[in-house]
C-alpha cells in the first residue's frame, strides 16, 4: 500500500493570515461581469465593442491573457500594456473579479480551505462551495467545484443531500484557480523564468472532485478547463487535470474528445444491484455499459490511466471478494484504484472500513499490479472547524459538511 505522503508546505505560508468568516449580510452580488474566465474570442468580441480595430485584438487578447492568467492582475491599472483610455474604458464595463473568499482556513498541515459565496438567485441570499488547496510532497493539488449542490443522490454523500442545485459558470469554475493563486502568492512576477516551469508552482494540479457531477454541467467545465489548462496563461496541463464522474456515460466519450483532461470514475460497487443503492445513476447507465465508456476512453496508455474510486464501506463494498471482482471488472483497462476511507456526515447510514480491511482490500488490488493509494483524509484540524464555517442557522450548513469532507482527500 502507499503510504499517506507527509505535506511539506513551507510555515510561512502555512502560517499567513486566515480570513474570519464575513457575515452573510455583507455579500454584494457584482454589479457588472467579470473578465475571469472568458474565451479569447468572448474577450475579443469585448475589444470589438470597446473600439479596438480588428488587426489589434487578438494581439490585445494575447496582453490581457498574460495579465489575467499569468500574471493575476487584480487591477486594470496594472496592465501597462494596454493604453490608459483602454484600461478605463474596460473597467467602466467589467472586472476581475473572482468568487468572494467569505472566509480561509489554514490546517497545520498547510491544507487550506475557502468557503466562496456566489450570486444566487434571490437578492442576499448568495450560494456558496468550497475550494481546497492540498500541498504534498512532490505537488500541490487544488480541488475545485463544478456545481452548487448535486442532482444525483448518491447514498452515502452529503452533497447529493443538498436541495439547491446551480451549475458554475465557466468564470467561476476558472475564478477557483485564479483567487487560490492569489492567497498562495502563486503569481509569476515579472521577468521570471518560473512560467516556463510550471511544475514549480505551488498549484501543480487540479482535481475536479469538490462539489457536483462536472458531467452535468459539461459547457460550463469544458470552457472552464480549457482555460485553465491554456498553456500561455494558467498553464496547468490537462495531464495534471482530473475530472471525477460518478459516471454520466454518454458524456464521458465528449469528454474525451472535447476536454482531454484525466478521467476518475467513481465506481464504488462492483455489482449493478449495490451501484445501483450507492450511485443511483447506475440505473440509468449500469456497470457494463459505464466500463465500455472506460475502455473507449481516448489516449488511455500505462501513462496516462483512468482513476477508479472506490469509497470504503464497513461490511457493504469492502469484502476480499469484492475486490477481486472489481479486479476482473476493470481487466484490460489501464488504471488506478483510489480507495476512499468513507467520511461519515450526520445521519449518514455507513461506517467507514475498518482500518485492517482497507489494508487487506488495497494488497489484493496492489499483487494484481495496480498502484492503489488510499487517499489520506487532509486537513482533518479544519475540518472539524468547518461546521463553523457556516452559521448554525443555515439551513444547508450541515449537508454542505459532506462536500467538505470529499474534498480534503487526495491520491
Ligand atoms: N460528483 C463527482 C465528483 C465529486 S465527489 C463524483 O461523484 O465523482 C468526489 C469523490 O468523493 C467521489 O468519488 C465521491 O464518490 C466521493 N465521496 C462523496 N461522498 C463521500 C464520503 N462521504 N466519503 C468519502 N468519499 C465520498
Ligand atoms: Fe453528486 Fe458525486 Fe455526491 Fe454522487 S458522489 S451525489 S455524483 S457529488
Amino acid at each position: 500500500m502507499t503510504a499517506p505522503v507527509a505535506a511539506t508546505q513551507p510555515n510561512d505560508i502555512a502560517a499567513t493570515a486566515q480570513i474570519e468568516k464575513r457575515p452573510l449580510e455583507r455579500y454584494v452580488a457584482p454589479a457588472k461581469p467579470s473578465l475571469i474566465g472568458l474565451s479569447r474570442m468572448a474577450l475579443a468580441e469585448v475589444f470589438g465593442a470597446a473600439g479596438v480595430p480588428e488587426r489589434q485584438r487578438r494581439m490585445r487578447v494575447q496582453q490581457v491573457w498574460h495579465w489575467l492568467y499569468v500574471r493575476g492582475a487584480q487591477d486594470f491599472d496594472a496592465m501597462t500594456t494596454l493604453s490608459k483610455e483602454l484600461r478605463v474604458e474596460l473597467a467602466r464595463r467589467f472586472t476581475l473579479a473572482r468568487p468572494e473568499i467569505a472566509a480561509e482556513q489554514v490546517s497545520v498541515d498547510g491544507t487550506r480551505k475557502w468557503l466562496l459565496r456566489l450570486p444566487g438567485e434571490v437578492a442576499g441570499r448568495p450560494h456558496e462551495v468550497e475550494c481546497v488547496y492540498i500541498p504534498e510532497t512532490d505537488r500541490g493539488t487544488l480541488c475545485i467545484s463544478s456545481q452548487v449542490g448535486c442532482t444525483l443522490n448518491c447514498s452515502f454523500c452529503h452533497t447529493g443531500t443538498q436541495r439547491l442545485v446551480r451549475n458554475l459558470t465557466p468564470g467561476e469554475i476558472v475564478g477557483q484557480v485564479v483567487l487560490a493563486r492569489d492567497r498562495l502568492a502563486d503569481w509569476t512576477p515579472a521577468h521570471s523564468a518560473a512560467a516556463a516551469e510550471p511544475e514549480k508552482r505551488l498549484i501543480s494540479n487540479v482535481v475536479m472532485m469538490g462539489m457536483g457531477e462536472p458531467l452535468y454541467n459539461f459547457e460550463a467545465v469544458r470552457d472552464g478547463l480549457g482555460v485553465v489548462g491554456d498553456g500561455d496563461g494558467l498553464s496547468i496541463s490537462k495531464r495534471r487535470i482530473t475530472l471525477s464522474t460518478s459516471g454520466v456515460v454518454p458524456n464521458i466519450a465528449r469528454a474525451g474528445a472535447e476536454i482531454g483532461v484525466m478521467l476518475a470514475v467513481s465506481l464504488h460497487a462492483v455489482t449493478d444491484e449495490l451501484r445501483n443503492e450507492l450511485v443511483p445513476l447506475n440505473r440509468k447507465y449500469p456497470l457494463r455499459e459505464l466500463l465500455d465508456a472506460c475502455r473507449n476512453y481516448p489516449g488511455l496508455s500505462n501513462a496516462r490511466r483512468i482513476t477508479f474510486e472506490y469509497v470504503m464501506l464497513k461490511g457493504v463494498n469492502d469484502s476480499l471478494a469484492d475486490a477481486r471482482a472489481l479486479l476482473r471488472l476493470i481487466k484490460g483497462i489501464p488504471a488506478k484504484i483510489n480507495l476512499i476511507p468513507f467520511n461519515p456526515w450526520p445521519g449518514s447510514r455507513y461506517e467507514c472500513s475498518d482500518w485492517e480491511q482497507i489494508e487487506k482490500f488495497s494488497e489484493v488490488v496492489f499483487n494484481a499490479g495496480y498502484a492503489s493509494p488510499v487517499r489520506t483524509p487532509r486537513g482533518r484540524d479544519i475540518l472539524a472547524a468547518c461546521g463553523q464555517l457556516k452559521s448554525a442557522t443555515e439551513k444547508l450548513s450541515a449537508r454542505e459538511r459532506l462536500a467538505l469532507r470529499a474534498m480534503v482527500m487526495t491520491d
